[in-house]
Order: structure tokens, then C-alpha cells, then sequence
């Protein structure tokens, strides 16, 4: 992959390189097109979230990112004069406040954002990650002080 010598070079967390690691191991072996290359299978992943956003984008232009607090999803939505709908996870299932729906456009906008992941109940996936938080891959520790 053509690469750019203004590109920057950054430290990767060590519990997300460990996750990240473990998720492209398992792909390498399900998956004929996952890249064989690590660093080209992140950059994929950042593909993929440029992507995801582009697609929400075209689908929903009426609709924008609002805020995220606690376990609401807050959406912008230009066709209701820049209403703020919010969007509820409510017992594992989202629910639209204005639509009064588990199903509408502002749930399906939630879910291709990205930033859904800011809300309170996923933190029960988050304890995945701070569990490899706390157990630091010493062998990457030790490269990291070179
Ligand atoms: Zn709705």
C-alpha cells in the first residue's frame, strides 16, 4: 500500500493492538479477504469506518450526530426543522422517542454511527477491553521503551 511520508506514525493502545490482534488472527481464518498484513488489515478498519460514515451520510442527509448521554442516542433531523429526536436503548432494544417505534429511520441512523458506542450500556463491552487493559502484554510493554 502506497504510503505518504506525511504520514503520521502513532502508538497503538496495547489492549486494543492485543483485541485488534486476536480479531484479525480469527478473520485470517474465516475470511479469504482479510489482509494478511497487519497494518493493512487497521487500515482497512479505518476504510471501513470512513466508509460507514460516508454511507450514513448519503442515506440519511436529513439526519446529523447530535450528543450521546447516558444510554440516549440524540439525532438532528433537518426534516423536522432540526428537531433533536431522541433514540433509547431500552432492555437491549433501541426506541425511537418521536417515532414511538422500534424501527425508523432515526434507530437505523443510531446504528450506523460510530459513536453509539459512547452509550452507558455498552460499557458491558467496554469490560472486555479494560480486562485486557489490566493485564498488560509485557512483551509489548518492553517494546514499547525501545
Ligand atoms: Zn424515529
Amino acid at each position: 500500500m502506497p504510503t505518504s511520508k506525511k504520514s503520521k506514525t502513532f502508538a497503538m493502545r496495547v489492549p486494543a493492538k492485543r483485541i485488534l490482534e486476536e480479531k484479525w488472527n480469527s478473520e485470517l481464518e474465516e475470511d479469504g479477504d482479510t489482509n494478511i498484513d497487519f497494518g493493512g488489515y487497521i487500515n482497512d478498519l479505518l476504510d471501513y469506518i470512513i466508509l460507514k460514515d460516508e454511507f450514513a451520510k448519503v442515506h440519511f442527509p436529513n439526519l446529523s450526530y447530535d450528543d450521546v448521554k447516558g444510554d440516549t442516542f440524540k439525532v438532528r433531523d433537518m426534516f423536522l426543522q432540526g428537531k433533536v429526536v431522541e433514540v433509547e436503548l431500552q432492555k437491549d432494544k433501541f426506541y425511537c422517542k418521536h417515532h414511538q417505534s422500534n424501527s425508523c429511520e432515526h434507530i437505523h441512523y443510531a446504528l450506523c454511527s460510530i459513536k453509539l458506542a459512547r452509550m452507558r450500556t455498552l460499557s458491558r463491552y467496554r469490560l472486555i477491553f479494560e480486562q485486557a487493559k489490566a493485564e498488560p502484554d509485557q512483551e509489548d510493554m518492553i517494546e514499547n521503551r525501545q
